[in-house]
């Protein structure tokens, strides 16, 4: 088994290659490059000019970017579970993951920070990168914070079968900050509850102290 995987050249197989790979099918960069056009035309602005010729071409790779959460799996990253017998039955966090995303109601960004926490069950564990990793498949979408957090949270019952699981996330958003309403030091803050984290309040007490005390 050994002798058959080194004889596979490793970069062929690359899981982050073919990622990249799909997404450069799935996205249509020169539609996206269209619309850019358009818009520019419409706002009334001239885009053969020299600091706009290359702006749709720009927009369209970096909207690859920003939604390429679509052509993902969050599976991929967490059926990587360890099976421990001795991984224990406490709480394991991960706080202050850093996120972008972009508002589906008016596509504009926002930005923020989400906190990962969950109680193991059978000694199933995932890498803290991979928790990292699901929240930037779930962000990397035309999305809500709601639904990014519910989102999150549902991948980590589905795939760790865990006893519980809390995520908070909070979020500051363009369309607030740079629109009408204009309210500068706005934050959201959302949360999903899953297991015993929703049925059982003092562990849901124990767990946000926890993941949102500013001095640990
Ligand atoms: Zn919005």
């Amino acid at each position: 088994m050994v002798e058959l995987a080194l004889a596979v050249p490793k970069e062929r197989y690359s899981p982050a290659v073919e990622r990249l790979e799909a997404r450069r099918r799935e996205t249509d960069l020169v539609r996206i490059e269209r619309a850019v056009r358009e818009i520019l035309l419409a706002v009334g602005e001239d885009p053969d000019r020299e600091g706009l010729r290359e702006t749709p071409k720009r927009y369209a790779r970096a909207v690859r970017e920003l939604f390429g959460g679509l052509h993902e799996d969050a599976g991929t990253h967490l059926k990587r579970v360890f099976d421990h017998d001795h991984a224990g039955e406490d709480v394991v966090m991960l706080r202050n993951i850093p996120f972008s995303s972009i508002c589906e109601h008016h596509l504009l960004p926002f930005t923020g920070r989400a906190h990962v926490a969950y109680l193991p069950a059978h000694g199933r564990v995932t890498g803290l990168s991979k928790l990292a990793r699901t929240v930037d498949v779930f962000a990397r979408r035309p999305q809500m914070q709601e639904r990014l957090t519910a989102q999150i949270a549902d991948a980590l019952v589905q795939h760790l079968d865990p006893r519980g699981v809390a995520v908070v996330v909070d979020g500051e958003h363009s369309c607030l900050k740079l629109r009408g309403a204009r309210k500068h030091d706005t934050e959201m803050r959302t949360s999903a509850f899953r297991g015993v984290y929703s049925t059982d309040r003092e562990l849901r007490r124990e767990v946000l102290s926890m993941m949102l005390d500013r001095r640990g």
